[in-house]
């Protein structure tokens, strides 16, 4: 399990995305990425090895809004294409931790229609997210409802099409919220989030996240 940073405020996102990436460098990782929502799209950059290589792809964006990630492959080589953000349809994600029934899953969103383009067990959860999302037309609705779908260990850092919010939920893998002066962020470890914000929160399980820059929301899963 690696790392999730995530940050929506008032400053730009790129440079508090990477100082938190690299804050959790000391975990080790083989490749890194961030989503960044610039007007409505969500551009992702990805890249192999180190997060300096991350950097040299990165065009600098005002955007104020976006999650990223260094990993620690578990599912499918350490390669660029394998690396997160995975994007299916509507949904971004950022991911640490293991899917464990990811392979029913990929079965059964192929049956309907769903393309992989990595191996991961991440990619195959940004679908189930998408799928539900489609049904429901409501982030949280699919969230609760992928919660009770899922089986294995996550925390997530999300990020929807045409939507200016990051969620975020966790299961047996550690997520915190940070509020701050700037904004509010999430990250897998206080450390990559604690030079920007003054008060901490631990996320709890079943329980669905929806932050801006003003606001921390929780919301129990919905049944
Ligand atoms: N299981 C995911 C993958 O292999 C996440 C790994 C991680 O926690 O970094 O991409």
């Amino acid at each position: 399990m690696c790392g999730i940073v995530g940050y929506v405020g008032s400053r730009k996102a790129t440079p508090i995305l990477i100082d938190g990436l690299l804050c959790l460098e000391y975990r080790g990782y083989d490749s890194a990425g961030i989503a960044l929502k610039e007007n409505n799209n969500i551009i992702i950059t990805k890249s192999k090895g180190l997060i300096k290589n991350l950097e040299e792809k990165l065009i600098d964006k005002t955007t104020t809004l976006g999650i990223g990630h260094t990993r620690w492959a578990t599912h499918g080589t350490p390669t660029e294409t394998n690396s997160h953000p995975h994007q299916v349809g509507d949904i971004t994600i950022v991911h640490n931790g293991i899917i464990e029934n990811y392979k029913e899953l990929k079965e059964e969103l192929i049956k309907i229609g769903y393309n992989f383009k990595s191996e991961t067990d991440t990619e195959v959860a940004c679908a189930l997210i998408d799928y539900y999302y489609k049904q429901e037309s409501d982030i949280k609705k699919a969230l609760s409802k992928f919660i009770d779908k899922v089986k294995g260990a996550y925390a997530l850092g999300v990020l929807v099409k045409n939507e200016n919010n990051l969620y975020s939920i966790r299961k047996d893998c550690p997520l915190v919220i940070g509020k701050g002066n700037i904004g509010n962020l999430i990250a897998s470890d206080i450390l990559a989030i604690s030079n920007y914000v003054d008060k901490i929160l631990y996320l709890e399980e079943n329980i669905i996240a929806e932050i801006s820059e003003k606001n921390i929301k929780l919301y129990n899963k919905e049944s």
